[in-house]
């Protein structure tokens, strides 16, 4: 079940807050085996966490854009 080291480096895709465009932190937490998106601004409070994949982690940080473009449009 354990996984070489991944370097998380490689893991951006040019991932943003939906809500002020910082970057985006998505790691993996080894206790819990999911993952989770956070905003790197720490006045921000966008986060999604309890993703079952990176796949999943990004779709939701991309329903939560689209979500909050539509409150906004
Ligand atoms: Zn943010």
């Amino acid at each position: 079940m354990n996984r070489p080291n991944i370097d998380a480096g490689d893991m951006r895709w040019g991932w943003t807050c939906p809500l002020c465009e910082t970057d985006v932190s998505v790691s993996r937490d080894p206790g819990s085996e999911t993952f989770r998106w956070e905003c790197d601004d720490e006045s921000c409070e966008a986060v999604g966490f309890g993703f079952s994949s990176r796949r999943a982690a990004r779709l939701a940080l991309k329903e939560y854009r689209e979500r909050y473009q539509n409150i906004y449009r």
